[in-house]
C-alpha cells in the first residue's frame, strides 16, 4: 500500500494549502492511513483518500468544494469519524474534508429554546454548555464524548433517550448547507414552525453527507428536567425483561430511556471495568426517569412495581448524581468492552414495531447460534431498537462469510417482523447491498435523483447510501 499512487494532481493540492494552509493539508501516507478508516470493522480493504484538509471556517469549505466539483473530486465530510456503517470510508479517494477545527458555539438563545452550532461541536460539549443555563438538548448517542453535532445530524443520531425526546432529527430546525458546488443554502430558521414549501432540513438530516456539507445548525433546546433518576432492574431470563418494557410502556408511563443489555454484553463490560453488573442475570433494563421531583418519584415507583410483578430480581435505584454516571458509564461503554474481545466487532441496527421486540431478540440468538457467532446484545429495546454487537475475526475468512449470512438473515427477520434496517446508525457503505429490499426500486430511483438535484457531479461521498445498488 505505501507510496499508493496520488490521483490527484500536485497542482490541485497547491490550490488547496493555498485555502487551507499548507499544514491543514495532510498528504502523507500515515496521516492519510487514519482517514481511510472509520468506527466500523468491514474488512481488510484499504481506501486511502488523497489528501486530508482541515479548514477553518465556511468560507475555505466554499472554495475547496468549488474546485472539487471542476474537478470531479471525491469529497467525504469527516466529524469524529465514530458512525458505525463505513460511512466516512473514502472509497473512491479523493479527499476528506474533516470538521473538528469548526467547532465553535455560535449562540445559546434561552428566550427561543435554541442554539446555533457549527458541525465540529462535539455533542457532549454542547450539552454541557446548555445546561450551564438550565437547558438540555436531549440526543446523547452512547459516543457523545467525542462524535460532532455536523456527524449526529448527518447520521440523525439517536441514543438511549429517544424513546421519550425522539432523536437528533427532532432538534434540527435549520441548517446552513454548502452544496457541491460551494454555493451556500440555508434550510428552515429559527422558528419552531415552518411549512413555508418542502422541508429540505428534514432531508438532510440522515442524508450522509451525500447531498451537502452541513456548515452551521440551529438546534430546538428544551428546559433541564429537574431530577433524574437511574434504575437497573435485573432479570434471569430475558423475555422477562423484555414483557417488563412492555409492561411500562402499556401502563403509560414514558421513562427518558428504556434500555437492556443482556448477560454477553455484561459479562465483557465487567472484564475491562468493575462497574458491578450483575454477571448472573441474563438481562437487565437501564431505565431512566426525568421530570419534576414528585413525578419522578411517582414513575419510579410505578416502574419498580411493574418490574417486581414482572420477575426482576432485584432494582438498583441510583441514590446521587455519582451512582447515575457510574451506571451510564457501565452502559455507555458496552461497545467499547465489546470491540477489546477480539479483533473486530460489528454491531447491527435493526428496528422493529415495539411489540415485535421479543421476536427480535429471539431471531438475533436464534441467527448468532445458527452460524456459530459470539454476540451481545444491547440497544434502545423501548424503542425497538436492538444492536447485536458482533465479536469476530474478519481475517478469519470462514467467520467473516458466517457473519455476512448472518447479517443478511438478520436484515430479513427485521423486515418481515415490519422493522427496517437502520433505526439510528444509518446505511452508509455497509448496508446499501440490503436498500433495495428494504425500500424497493422506486423509492430508491426518487433518492437518487434527489442526489443527482443536489450534487449533479456525484462527487459528495460517493458509492454511499445506495449507490451501490
Ligand atoms: C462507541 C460508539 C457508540 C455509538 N453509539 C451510538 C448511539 O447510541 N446512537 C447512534 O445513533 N449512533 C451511535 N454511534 C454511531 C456514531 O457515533 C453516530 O452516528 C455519530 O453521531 C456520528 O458522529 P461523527 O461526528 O462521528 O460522524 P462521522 O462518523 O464523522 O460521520 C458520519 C456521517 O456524517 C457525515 N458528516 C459528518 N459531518 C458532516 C457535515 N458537517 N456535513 C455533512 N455530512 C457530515 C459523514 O460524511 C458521514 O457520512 C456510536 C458509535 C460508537 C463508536
Amino acid at each position: 500500500m505505501q507510496g499508493q499512487k496520488m490521483i490527484l494532481q500536485n497542482s490541485v493540492i497547491d490550490k488547496f494549502r493555498a485555502i487551507a494552509g499548507p499544514e491543514f493539508v495532510l498528504t502523507d501516507y500515515e496521516d492519510r492511513y487514519c482517514y481511510a478508516y472509520d468506527a466500523t470493522a468491514i474488512g481488510e480493504e484499504l481506501y486511502l483518500p488523497d489528501a486530508v484538509i482541515l479548514p477553518e471556517n465556511k468560507g475555505q469549505i466554499s472554495e475547496i468544494l468549488k474546485i472539487a466539483n471542476e474537478n470531479s473530486i471525491p469529497v467525504v465530510t469527516r466529524g469524529a469519524g465514530t458512525n458505525l456503517v463505513g460511512a466516512c470510508i473514502p472509497l473512491k479517494g479523493g479527499i476528506v474534508l474533516h470538521t473538528s477545527r469548526i467547532n465553535r458555539i455560535l449562540d445559546i438563545d434561552k428566550n427561543n429554546l435554541l442554539c446555533t452550532v457549527e458541525p465540529g461541536v462535539v455533542v457532549e460539549k454542547l450539552q454541557q454548555e446548555v445546561e450551564k443555563q438550565g437547558l438540555f438538548y436531549p440526543p446523547d448517542p452512547a459516543s457523545l464524548k467525542v462524535s460532532t453535532v455536523g456527524g449526529s445530524i448527518a447520521q440523525s443520531s439517536g441514543g438511549p433517550r429517544g424513546f421519550k425526546y425522539g432523536t437528533t432529527r427532532d432538534y434540527v430546525l435549520g441548517l446552513e448547507i454548502m452544496l457541491a458546488d460551494g454555493t451556500i443554502v440555508k434550510t428552515g430558521g429559527k422558528t419552531v414552525k415552518n411549512v413555508t414549501g418542502y422541508n429540505l432540513t428534514q432531508l438532510l438530516v440522515g442524508s450522509e453527507g451525500t447531498l451537502g456539507i452541513i456548515t452551521e445548525a440551529t438546534l430546538r433546546l428544551i428546559p433541564l428536567p429537574e431530577q433524574r433518576q437511574v434504575l437497573l432492574a435485573c432479570f434471569k431470563e430475558i423475555d422477562q425483561a423484555v414483557n417488563a418494557v412492555t409492561g411500562i410502556i402499556s401502563a403509560k408511563i414514558t421513562p427518558s430511556t428504556l434500555d437492556i443489555m443482556d448477560k454477553n454484553t455484561m459479562q465483557t463490560i465487567e472484564k475491562f471495568h468493575k462497574t458491578g453488573l450483575p454477571t448472573d442475570m441474563d438481562a437487565v433494563l437501564v431505565l431512566e426517569v426525568d421530570g419534576f421531583k414528585e413525578s419522578v418519584q411517582v414513575q419510579t415507583e410505578q416502574i419498580i412495581n411493574i418490574c417486581r410483578e414482572l420477575g426482576a430480581k432485584n432494582i438498583r435505584a441510583s441514590q446521587n448524581r455519582q451512582e447515575t454516571d457510574e451506571i451510564w458509564f457501565a452502559r455507555r461503554s458496552a461497545f467499547g468492552a465489546v470491540a477489546r474481545l477480539r479483533p473486530n466487532v460489528l454491531t447491527e441496527d435493526a428496528v422493529v414495531p415495539r411489540d415485535k421486540i421479543p421476536d427480535m431478540v429471539r431471531e438475533i440468538r436464534r441467527i448468532a447460534d445458527k452460524y456459530s457467532l459470539t454476540v451481545c446484545i444491547m440497544g434502545h429495546i423501548g424503542d425497538g431498537n436492538i444492536h447485536p454487537n458482533f465479536s469476530l475475526d474478519l481475517r478469519n475468512e470462514d467467520e467473516a462469510r458466517r457473519f455476512e449470512k448472518a447479517a443478511a438473515e438478520l436484515f430479513e427477520s427485521a423486515l418481515e417482523l415490519g422493522g427496517t434496517l437502520s433505526g439510528e446508525h444509518g446505511i452508509g457503505y455497509f448496508k446499501s447491498p440490503f436498500m433495495l429490499k428494504a425500500l424497493g426500486r422506486r423509492n430508491i430511483e426518487l433518492m437518487k435523483s434527489i442526489k443527482n438535484i443536489f450534487d449533479p457531479n456525484g462527487i459528495l461521498n460517493p458509492d454511499k447510501v445506495f449507490e451501490r445498488i
